[in-house]
């Protein structure tokens, strides 16, 4: 018999996790399934950034999470812009056992009514936007769902053919040893160096397990270890500074290794199907934040998905499309753009290795017209962030009560798609080239209408007294101070 659901989520990682538990608590009927049969499954991506700590208080996952096994306050030794290593602290980083992390948001979202289904295995998906029908396995019977829209957070597992590759290709390899054959001065130090060929990272689970893993070209790897990897893996280890004492420890699990290579997906969004989390894009592990991105990813997708279902005119279903878009284009960009000056800065960026990743630009990408706007999208993305200066920050003379002023010559006011409450909608906002990108809200307050008087000549009092209608006095002035210090505002001369 078939049943019906709104969403259907396609995968129980963060991203499908965290979608799925949005989309619940607004109000949408969802059914999410996982394929793997081993639960919890063995998962890597286990250091996690400071924001995935919003995104669960955000979530109020705090309590369903708060068991799960995790090391804090581990600082980085790191090896990077000198072979002379710093020491780096770190005191809102956290290291996880993806695994019961994982479990445990899946536990959460059956707790709070999502029908979740594992070991599931997806037959078949007919129908159109609004009125999908999928089949699916489980063990003992064959389901058939009835679905509004299809949300893909299979991760890298998700379709490659429509996939923009952004960078040279990556590849992860790397091998545990046991906690205590670690030599004491590394056990309690996340270890990141760079060399000539890749980079390693080394760092103490919390199961009392240390990693060992290596990053570098899948390519390059193969010629110089002859097609060894443990031999490359030791190699690499025994030739750095930071991981020599590891390069003979015995091995505990068979050694592993995974494609790296960051992509976007061209075909994020299809009539009805979104895709979420690194089925969307994937980042370079570098920054060890694809876990934090792939859920902040999934939050906007699920408010862009209710702009969308709730629109009541054509128009609010394109904007919710556009504000997905945009997210995708924007999270990708900025971590592209960050990405490469890492590698510039490494000490060896002279090597072939650095110098193919150090300039942000586009690499491969199939011969389609979606692809070629997509790279035009993304290219003046990652050029704009490229030019950008930040202004510098002056101390501007004190502005006088009643001095005549008005926004800088080149402020301009455009539309923004943004998050109000749970929709997304469109409001006015600044552009200058001061700022790094349009700017709607300053410190949580929507700063136009208000700031439109400055689009003429005012004094600085009224603009207070326009302001304060909506803000306090004190943040009324601290705005404007923040404005006239970065050249936002200027003396109306006549
Ligand atoms: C080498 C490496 C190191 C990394 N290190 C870090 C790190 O330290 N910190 C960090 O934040 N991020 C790290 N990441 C990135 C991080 O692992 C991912 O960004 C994150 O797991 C993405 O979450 P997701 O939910 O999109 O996908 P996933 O976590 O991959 O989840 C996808 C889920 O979908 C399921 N699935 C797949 N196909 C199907 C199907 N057909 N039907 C049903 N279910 C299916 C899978 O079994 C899986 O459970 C790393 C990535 C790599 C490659």
């Amino acid at each position: 018999m078939q049943h019906q659901t709104d969403m259907f989520v396609i995968g129980a990682g963060p991203a499908g996790l965290c979608a799925a538990l949005r989309l619940q608590q607004l109000g949408y009927r969802v059914v999410l399934i996982e394929r793997s049969t081993v639960w919890p499954r063995s998962q890597i991506g286990e250091a996690l950034t400071p924001g995935v700590k919003n995104i669960i208080d955000y979530l109020d996952a705090n309590e369903a999470l708060a068991n799960v096994p995790h090391l804090t306050r581990l600082p980085t030794r790191l090896s990077w812009r000198s072979r002379i290593a710093e020491t780096v602290a770190h005191a809102d980083a956290a290291v996880v056992d993806r695994s019961a992390f994982d479990a445990a948001l899946l536990q959460l979202a059956q707790a709070r009514g999502i029908e979740v289904h594992r070991p599931a295995s997806l037959n078949s998906v007919a129908g159109s936007a609004g009125d999908w029908q999928l089949s699916f396995s489980t063990p003992n019977a064959t389901h058939q769902v009835q679905a509004r829209m299809i949300l893909d957070a299979r991760g890298r597992q998700s379709s490659q053919s429509q996939q923009l590759l952004c960078a040279p290709r990556l590849s992860a390899l790397w091998a545990e040893v046991a906690e205590n054959d670690i030599p004491s001065e590394l056990a309690h130090v996340t270890l990141v160096e760079a060399l000539e060929q890749g980079w390693l990272w080394g760092t103490r689970l919390p199961d009392r397990r240390y990693r060992v893993m290596l990053l570098s070209d899948p390519v390059a790897s193969r010629r110089l270890s002859a097609g060894r990897p443990e031999s490359w893996l030791r190699g690499s280890c025994g030739a750095s500074r930071l991981f020599a004492g590891v390069a003979q420890l015995p091995f505990q699990s068979p050694l592993q290794m995974c494609v790296a290579t960051p992509y976007m997906a061209i075909d994020g969004w299809q009539d009805g199907r979104l895709k979420i989390g690194d089925a969307a894009f994937a980042l370079d592990p570098i920054s060890s934040s694809g876990v934090e991105k792939a859920m902040r990813f999934s939050l906007q997708a699920a408010i862009a998905i209710h702009t969308f279902l709730q629109a009541e005119a054509p128009a609010q279903q394109t904007l919710a499309r556009e504000f997905y878009q945009q997210r995708l284009i924007e999270t990708y960009a900025r971590h592209h753009f960050w990405t490469a000056a890492y590698y510039r800065q490494a000490w060896c960026s002279e090597q072939a290795f650095w110098q193919e990743r150090a300039t942000p630009g586009m690499i491969a990408a199939p011969g389609n017209r979606e692809a070629g706007l997509m790279i035009e999208t993304l290219q003046k993305e990652i050029d704009q962030l490229g030019s950008y200066r930040e202004p510098a920050i002056e101390a501007a003379p004190e502005m006088l009560v009643h001095q005549m002023i008005r926004f800088h010559h080149l402020v301009q006011i455009v539309s923004l798609p943004c998050v109000v409450g749970d929709k997304v909608e469109l409001l006015p906002a600044m552009r200058h080239p001061h700022l790094e990108r349009p700017l709607a809200f300053w410190e949580n307050e929507a700063i136009l209408p208000g700031l439109g008087i400055l689009l003429q000549k005012a004094s600085s009092a009224s603009v207070l007294g326009l302001l304060g209608q909506s803000m306090s006095l004190q943040k009324a002035r601290r705005l404007l101070a923040w404005l006239w210090q970065r050249g936002l505002v200027e003396i109306a001369s006549d």
